[in-house]
């Protein structure tokens, strides 16, 4: 048996009996108790009755009839006089009556006295009667019979108990196993996940909260099985993208070490270590910032900006390397537009992705930054006139790493982690990132707001 399963029935189990334990207790004292009182009251009864009748006629002839009755009867009765003499009484005097007889109050009142009501241990009950200045009606009652009653009560009593406890015993079982299987199975699932098998199939629980632990544990386990593939994915990507500019540079040192190099060629290989390595470094910043932002320790510090002035300050700072390559920068903004961002963040975003419209668009083209408000919304564009991208690479291009150019030797070779970037931060600031591109026409981001 499962402990839990035997931690449950165990618990049920004691509650339940003892609250049956008090139950069948108060139900058999007070069943003893009534028939006790009622067996008392009918025998003070009986003296009463026949204590009036005396009162009426105190002859021997009552007398005698009151004995021959109750000669047949299993109440008996004892009749005295003032002194305590026994006059008359239905059955033989012994030691015992007479003890009772003797140690009987003086002034009993009229309704009568319960002299004895011990039925447990002593021979008889007894009660007593006064009689008007004549003596004592006293009754007895063997308690033979109620001893006799009260044992078959008992027995009955310890039936019920062995079959209700019995029968409780099995209910337990089966309920603590209902109870605990589903959460038997979820920990099965669990201790699954846990040595790495991803495949939980879990029955279906119900609608309550065990079944939306199970659905739970089901949506974990497929998000774990996911992160780790997208971790050994990423890992192998980064090493691969790490090893790279790696060979590069120490291929390159090693030519421009050799004595035989011309001093011309060493200056040009050193011009390649120079920039792999600030390809390098470029890559473990931005590696960086995306481990943050998984991490959640990256936050975001919102401010009210004013849109188009920074925009305009932004333009400035790019249109030295726009103008470097002959291509346009244009702003158009469209009225005053006050907006929270983190202004570090939010300019992050937007030189990423000027940077790829000027990577990506020939000399002559022209790029646009345009913002504007629509249903209360702002929006933000940014649009090239350069090589644009496939639609087959369209979903892709935010992924970590995914460049549509494969071929890192490209003049152009970025580390296909900037949109990452840019989608991450976009998303941080509450916002949406949309892309429309046509081959060979150019490429328009836009951010809502
Ligand atoms: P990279 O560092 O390679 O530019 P990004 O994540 O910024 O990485 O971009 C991913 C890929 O999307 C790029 O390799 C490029 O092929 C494509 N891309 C991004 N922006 C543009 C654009 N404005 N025009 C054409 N292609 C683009």
């Amino acid at each position: 048996m499962d402990r839990i399963s035997l931690k449950i029935g165990i618990v049920f189990f004691l509650t339940i009996s003892m609250v049956e334990g008090f139950l069948f207790y108060y139900l058999h004292s007070s069943i003893i108790h009534s028939r006790i009182d009622e067996e008392l009251d009918s025998l003070l009864t009986r003296g009463n009755n026949h204590r009036d009748i005396l009162e009426t006629s105190y002859t021997a002839e009552t007398i005698h009839h009151i004995t021959t009755m109750e000669s047949r009867t299993e109440t008996h009765v004892v009749i005295t006089d003032q002194s305590g003499e026994v006059v008359a009484s239905s059955i033989p005097v012994d030691q015992y009556i007479q003890n009772i007889i003797t140690a009987a109050p003086m002034n009993i009142r009229r309704s009568g006295l319960i002299l004895e009501d011990d039925w447990q241990d002593k021979k008889y009950i007894a009660s007593v009667s006064p009689l008007a200045e004549k003596g004592n009606v006293y009754m007895f009652k063997n308690t033979q019979r109620v001893q006799g009653l009260i044992a078959k009560l008992n027995k009955h009593f310890w039936l019920a108990g062995i079959l209700l406890l019995s029968s409780m015993v099995i209910i337990t079982l089966f309920l603590s196993r209902f109870i605990t299987k589903p959460v038997i199975k979820m920990n099965e699932a669990t201790l699954k996940i846990r040595q790495g098998d991803y495949s939980v199939a879990l029955p279906h629980l119900g609608k309550d909260e065990l079944g939306e632990l199970g659905e739970s544990i089901k949506v974990l386990a497929d998000d774990l099985n996911h992160i780790k593939q997208q971790r050994s994915e990423f890992l192998a990507s980064i090493s691969h993208e790490l090893r790279t500019p790696l060979t590069y540079i120490k291929g390159y040192a090693d030519i421009a070490g050799r004595a035989s190099t011309s001093p011309e060629d060493k200056s040009k290989y050193l011009q390649i270590i120079n920039e792999e390595a600030a390809r390098l470094s470029g890559l473990v910043k931005s590696l960086f910032d995306l481990a943050k932002m998984d991490e959640n320790t990256f936050s975001i510090q919102k401010e009210t900006v004013e849109l188009c002035g920074f925009l305009h300050s932004i333009q400035m700072k790019m249109l030295p390397s726009f103008n470097e390559k002959n291509i346009k920068l244009n702003l158009t903004c469209d009225g005053e537009s006050y907006i929270e961002a983190d202004p570090v963040r939010f300019e992050q975003i937007i030189i990423n992705l000027l940077d790829n419209a000027r990577k990506y668009s020939d000399a002559g083209t022209t790029a646009s930054i345009h913002a504007f408000k629509k249903s209360g919304r702002t929006h933000l564009t940014i649009e090239d006139e350069g090589k644009g991208i496939p639609k087959e690479d369209q979903a892709w291009v935010f992924d970590r790493f995914y460049r549509v150019d494969k071929s890192r030797s490209s003049s152009l070779g970025g580390s296909g982690l900037g949109l990452a970037i840019v989608k991450e931060l976009v998303e941080a600031h509450g916002g949406k990132i949309k892309l429309k591109s046509e081959p060979g026409k150019g490429t328009i981001f836009e951010i809502i707001l």
